[in-house]
């Protein structure tokens, strides 16, 4: 893994997910790097063609960094429900439809899920950083938790509101996004990242 360092740097976020942009914007506050969205600079979604989160990740960093000419932070993340077989994990997006409909979504996985025992669940992330040269470098984080029913609580974003985590009584939905920021799977993935790309912290 490089030690490349971004502190300082300016970093496009390659998300046009308006939730991950939130929370890595905050993440990334204390380091003084000025970021911009991929939404903001009107850059393409690519096809999310990899097998695995990380394999996306690199590739959304990697196709941001290149046409962006910056480098680029992104995002592949999802919801893993150990009954379901770590479904639905890297289609966690898709299974919202072409509308995003994540009501539609929890309820395909309440509904896959009747009958299991077993409750437990994990939400996954990979962060990647990809640079114009076509370098990267990519991390994994998880935060491990219950599925519940019915959903609970309008913050957060996608399959918050059915994912209490673990030692917690909230669901992510309910909690107050510092709560939720102090031990999600993109903080876990974002605290391995800051080793390799923002020296001592
Ligand atoms: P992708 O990484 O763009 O393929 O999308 C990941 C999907 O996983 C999101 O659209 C959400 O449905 C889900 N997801 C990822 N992170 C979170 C989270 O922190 N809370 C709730 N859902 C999430």
């Amino acid at each position: 893994m490089s030690a490349r360092q971004l502190a300082g740097e300016r970093l496009i976020i390659a998300s046009h997910n308006d939730g991950k942009i939130r929370e890595i914007t905050a993440l990334l506050a204390p380091f003084g790097t000025s970021v911009v969205s991929a939404t903001e600079l009107g850059l393409p979604e690519p096809e999310e063609t990899g097998a695995t989160f990380v394999e996306n990740a690199r590739l959304k960093a990697g196709a941001a960094a290149r046409t962006g000419n910056l480098p680029a932070l992104a995002d592949d993340s999802g919801f893993a429900v150990k009954a379901l077989g770590g479904a639905p994990g890297i289609y966690s997006a898709r299974w919202a439809g072409l509308e995003r409909d994540f009501r539609q979504a929890m309820a395909t996985v309440k509904q896959m899920m009747r009958g299991a025992e077993d409750r437990s669940a994990r939400f996954v992330c990979a962060l990647a950083v990809g640079w114009p040269d076509g370098e990267s470098l990519a991390v994994e984080g998880s935060v491990s938790g219950t599925v519940i029913w019915p959903p609970r609580g309008n913050n957060g974003f996608g399959y918050d509101p059915i994912f209490v985590p673990e030692g917690h009584d909230l669901t992510f939905g309910e909690m107050d996004p510092t709560t939720k920021c102090t031990i999600s799977h993109r903080t876990d993935a974002f605290n391995k990242l800051v080793h390799a790309c923002f020296g001592e912290h």
